[in-house]
């Protein structure tokens, strides 16, 4: 049976307001569908290296309340942030165009690190440590160390791998 159009209009509006959240526009950056990665921040005017592209702030939570969301970011001892939009929205790459900085007590700092065009992705590197729970990592570049992990962490990374694929054989 196909929607009435009225019952699509009533949906369609409940959709937009369920993803609204998918939607962030101002004067630097961009939140949009990028395809192969889904959702990402892209950059709406040129950046310079050194210049601050966007000031991560969000929920503050105690080191217990850390691993609620893998997005969680590390402030201090004390503190973790839990980024809002569009910050929530930054994804990895091995080759980054920004890196994080801790700008004040209770939010981070992207900053360009090299020149960045209008339209490009803002992407900076996670630097997860290593885990059976790591993903791979699809950010394409042509350094790309496999999965989302700090570069220090990519030998252990192997080995957990490794281990997972002879677990998942039965050898
Ligand atoms: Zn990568």
């Amino acid at each position: 049976m196909s929607l009435s159009a009225k019952r699509r209009k009533k949906l369609q509006a409940k959709l937009d307001k369920m993803y609204s959240y998918r939607t962030y526009q101002d004067d630097d950056v961009e939140v949009h569908n990028g395809g192969r990665c889904g959702y990402g921040l892209y950059a709406m005017r040129q950046f310079l290296p050194g210049e601050l592209v966007l000031e991560v702030s969000g929920q503050l939570l105690r080191p217990n309340d850390c691993t609620s969301s893998q997005y969680v970011m590390e402030l201090d001892d004390k503190w973790c942030l839990e980024p809002a939009i569009p910050g929530a929205f930054l994804n990895h790459s091995c080759n980054p165009n920004t890196e994080l900085v801790q700008l004040t007590k209770r939010s981070l700092g992207i900053v360009a690190i090299c020149n960045i065009d209008p339209g490009s992705e803002i992407r900076f590197d996670y630097r997860w440590p290593a885990s059976e729970w790591t993903p791979r990592c699809q950010c394409g570049a042509p350094n790309c160390r496999g999965w989302i992990v700090d570069e220090g962490e990519v030998q252990k990374m192997k080995k957990i791998a490794k281990r997972l694929a002879r677990k998942k054989t039965g050898h």
